[in-house]
């Protein structure tokens, strides 16, 4: 296959921009047609993909550069830009400057942007907004498997499951396509239980709803692991066999007896039975969790309590069968495995590990001593910016951490505090907008580059549709910037030279795509990692790929999966009287993460145009609220208002809000997960009142 079909054919077969789902589809003239030749989607797409189009035309598209709100050249803007980080560094120090990335990014800009951070700027202030989407099950699956991919399974597996546990995931709305392999496992005889705080669509679809309080999944992942020890269904052959840890996690256990579980979580003992019983009894089970479960600041406990529940079950490493985590950003696998995380190098190699930094250092073409370390994560480098200690200067790409960032007030004003904002992206988002710098950007099918999806698998997005005149892509801005910096040629601008680089930099790290082209990819509609280059030439003897990477032993020294004894802790913040209800968040249907995007197609905004507050109708009643009030709802960190949607189908101590606008992230909890740092999104304590008439509340 020559080079010229491949990545850079305007008019050609690409991705979605949206979800980790990734689905395949056509881009020509201005429509969309799904594709059928991958296994995620299979024909099949969601609104947002559907309509994805739209955003290539978007009147709010920016094609100039912005300096303090005016238009400029791109060379006065590059070099604006390059002569305040010269400055700020001489002043201040490299740390001074800092990089923001995203889990949207391609793995081409995701590695580019790190090694950016590490080379051009000599940073060690860089992390991204995937730490706020997928860190937890990262950090619990590292420390149980020894990999971190969220399925460690194809997609299409689900269908042979003969039950199916998904804690905290709506992917009926989030990424509709996914309810197929749901369907075909139910249609086979296969059940699905459902854990989450409010009857979702995919609640709905369950055979089984557990309607836990938020912020106790982890009290009922121990609950469910202490009535499938007690009734027999621990694999014991499997515990001996392939993991370490079950007698401590069985003593921790212990203490979780399942009426006790009831207390803490809401969740009726015979609805726990029944969910045990379901899994126990399947030939095939699959445990599976989602944001609802993970967004904690016991996030990467409350995976870690899931995880133990599979492998007592003896599920991971066997076909058919496993735990997964349910990715949701384009590319938030791949975006967490090629160095734009604090603590990270390519290949998901860890920054401070000496054979680690001597590999990428050889790559890169320096000196691994002028490597710098580990710096802070997401919300703790937000919240730094433009304090004494803490970074001057951030440059942004990817990310509306304005919308998307718990206690996002703070953050807007932290942001507001530095010397130097520079924000890259294709329109002019909410952090855009307070922006010293804008700088216009290509997205995605205007470019090629690579994604990996859910589901491990490394696909190819060819750019099916020519940029307008006046954008340009992260890529040439990285090279545009690295060469006023000194540093150029170390930053070529074209993606297919980058991945060539990043395949040398992930070879023999974990997660390895030495072996991953271009040509295999569209060849093969992507390729599983691991896939190391085999010795000779990967063209004629290519490693296969990886579907089902802990068939024959855990990615750990011995082989073996790891057990870990994990305690139920209440929220960092509880109700209390000032603040009585639990207030939880996540997405609908017709929109993306912070809606930068979506909000910008019509279609998406008809159908779901504003931020409402879900309640149950008994709070309803209590408070005098009907459906379609104005509502204002409080938190310790601020306020934020929204249409009131009344329905059953939440619990009565329970509201939920949308975090597609400005909004609900103005009142959550930054509280960090101690291993994962992954912020408290999904409780905090809330107080809710209606608005009169002209927005004041009513006493
Ligand atoms: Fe598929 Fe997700 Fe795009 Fe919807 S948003 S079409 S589910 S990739």
């Amino acid at each position: 296959m020559s080079q010229a079909a491949v990545g850079t054919t305007v008019g050609s077969a690409t991705h979605c921009p949206y979800c980790a789902l990734q689905c395949g589809m056509y881009v020509g003239k201005g429509e969309i047609t799904p594709r059928e030749d991958i296994p995620a989607n299979a024909g099949g797409l969601c609104q947002k993909g559907w309509t994805a189009a739209e955003l290539l035309t978007s009147p709010d598209r920016l094609t100039t550069p912005l300096l303090h709100g005016s238009p400029v050249s791109w060379d006065e803007a590059l070099d604006h830009v390059a002569a305040r980080i010269e400055a700020i560094r001489a002043e201040h120090g490299p740390d001074a400057v800092a990089v923001f990335g995203g889990g949207g990014l391609t793995n081409e800009k995701a590695y580019q942007l790190g090694k950016f951070a590490r080379v051009a700027l000599r940073t060690s202030q860089i992390d991204y907004n995937g730490r706020f989407c997928m860190s937890s099950a990262a950090a619990a699956v590292n420390r149980a498997f020894g990999m971190d991919r969220g399925l460690p399974f194809p997609i299409t597996d689900i269908a042979r499951a003969g039950a199916v546990l998904f804690a905290g995931g709506n992917v009926a709305e989030t990424m509709p396509p996914f309810v197929r392999h749901l369907t075909a496992m139910r249609s086979g005889g296969g059940r699905l239980v459902v854990v989450d705080p409010r009857l979702t669509q995919t609640a709905k679809m369950a055979d089984l709803h557990l309607q836990v309080t938020p912020g106790t999944d982890l009290a009922l992942a121990l609950g469910l692991l202490h009535i499938a020890i007690a009734e027999g269904y621990a694999d014991l052959d499997y515990l001996a066999a392939r993991t370490t840890g079950f007698e401590e996690v069985r003593t921790s256990v212990s203490a979780w007896w399942p009426e006790r579980v009831e207390r803490v979580t809401g969740v009726p003992v015979a609805q726990m039975r029944e969910a045990v019983r379901i899994l126990g009894e399947a030939e095939r089970a699959m445990v599976l969790t989602g944001r609802g479960a993970e967004q904690h600041a016991k996030g990467t406990d409350t995976v870690t309590a899931f995880v133990n529940l599979a492998l007592t079950l003896g599920l991971p490493g066997r076909e058919g069968s496993g735990y997964g985590c349910v990715t949701g950003q384009g590319n938030g696998q791949g975006g967490r495995e090629h160095g734009q995380k604090a603590d990270q190098l390519p290949g998901y190699r860890k920054i401070d590990d000496p054979a680690a930094r001597a590999h990428v250092a050889a790559v890169w073409g320096i000196d691994p001593a002028g490597l710098p370390g580990r710096g802070r994560s997401a919300y703790e480098l937000l919240d730094a910016l433009g304090t004494p200690e803490g970074p001057r200067a951030l440059l942004l790409f990817g990310s509306n951490p304005v919308v998307s960032a718990p206690r996002a007030g703070h953050v807007a004003r932290r942001l507001d505090a530095l010397d130097l904002l520079v924000v890259s992206d294709f329109v002019l988002s909410e952090t855009a907008a307070m922006a010293d710098v804008v700088l216009p950007t290509t997205q995605w099918a205007e470019e090629a580059g690579t994604m990996t999806n859910l589901e491990g698998r490394v696909l190819l997005r060819r750019q099916a549709a020519a940029p307008p005149p006046g954008a340009r892509s992260d890529l040439e801005i990285l090279h545009g910037l690295a060469e006023r910096l000194g540093c150029g040629e170390k930053f070529p601008a074209d993606p297919r030279t980058v991945f060539d680089e990043l395949r040398r930099a992930s070879a023999g790290g974990v997660a390895d795509y030495s072996g991953i082209t271009y040509e295999r990819i569209a060849a093969e509609t992507g390729v599983f990692w691991p896939c190391p280059e085999t010795a000779g030439d990967p063209h004629s003897d290519p490693h296969p790929g990886t579907p089902r990477p802990f068939l024959d032993g855990f990615a750990t020294p011995d082989g073996r999966a790891r057990l870990v004894p994990v305690d139920h802790r209440p929220p960092a913040e509880d109700v209390d009287e000032e603040f009585p209800l639990y207030l939880t968040s996540g997405r609908v249907l017709a929109h993306y993460q912070s809606g930068a995007q979506t909000r910008r197609i019509r279609p998406l905004t008809q159908a779901s145009p504003e931020v409402f507050v879900e309640l149950h109708p008994d709070l309803a009643e209590r408070l005098g609220v009907a459906p379609g009030d104005r509502v204002r709802v409080r938190s310790r960190r601020g306020a934020a208002e929204g249409v009131a949607r009344v329905n059953a189908s939440i619990r009565p101590d329970t509201l939920f809000m949308p975090f597609h606008w400005e909004g609900v992230n103005l009142l959550t909890n930054p509280a960090l997960d101690p291993v994962s740092r992954m912020p408290e999104f999904k409780v905090c304590a809330a107080a809710i009142e209606r608005c009169a008439e002209d927005g004041e509340r009513v006493a």
